[in-house]
């Protein structure tokens, strides 16, 4: 969608006609400019029901607390995210070391936000008519959590749709899928 700030990681998001969600979120920066893209393509943001994080880095959930006040989206995350989000913590969350770094302006914040769902491991969240698992993958962060999309029909399409492939893992920026284990890229951004 060419929206999203340059400083976010992908942020996608999960049509399924009858509700949305957003499957992370950015830094924040890119917020105003995805809801205007939303808009422009016929979405009504009020119909997002949910913002979805996979983990709690800047560029993946900084944006968490604007897209929540902006849509009334219910914020869903793993325990571990939730709690870094919630205390705004931005030395957990990498921020602080991001700054330092010079990846991230100094004016750059994790504001605190309500996370109104949290998941563990091998529960299930509802978008639409479609049922999503959660599954815990530890490794790039200790929170990383990644969503299974079963069985749905359709496909990635070249602009910003996410409909689902059949077992196939969504995590922060791929596609992995089960029975192969090999992974495709799905760099969707919004
Ligand atoms: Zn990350």
């Amino acid at each position: 969608m060419n929206a999203s700030h340059e400083l976010d990681c992908n942020v996608y998001l999960l049509d399924r006609d009858t509700a949305q969600a957003v499957i992370d979120c950015g830094t924040g920066y890119g917020v105003l400019a995805s809801l205007a893209e939303l808009a422009r393509d016929g979405f009504a943001t009020g119909n997002v029901s949910t913002v979805l994080l996979t983990h709690a880095h800047q560029d993946h959930a900084g944006g968490a607390s604007q897209w929540r006040h902006a849509t009334g989206a219910a914020i869903a995350a793993s325990t571990e995210t939730a709690a870094i989000i919630e205390a705004g913590d931005e030395e957990a969350n990498g921020l602080f070391g991001g700054r330092l770094a010079g990846i991230y302006p100094m004016d750059c914040r994790l504001d605190a936000c309500k996370v109104d769902i949290r998941l563990v491991h091998g529960e299930y969240i509802t978008i639409g008519d479609l049922t999503l698992e959660a599954i815990a993958t530890p490794g790039h962060s200790s929170d990383m959590m990644s969503y299974i999309v079963p069985g749905a029909e359709g496909a990635v399409q070249r602009r910003h749709r996410l409909c689902g492939w059949p077992d196939r893992f969504l995590t922060n920026n791929r596609l992995l899928d089960r029975r192969s284990g090999r992974i495709r890229a799905a760099s969707v951004p919004l």
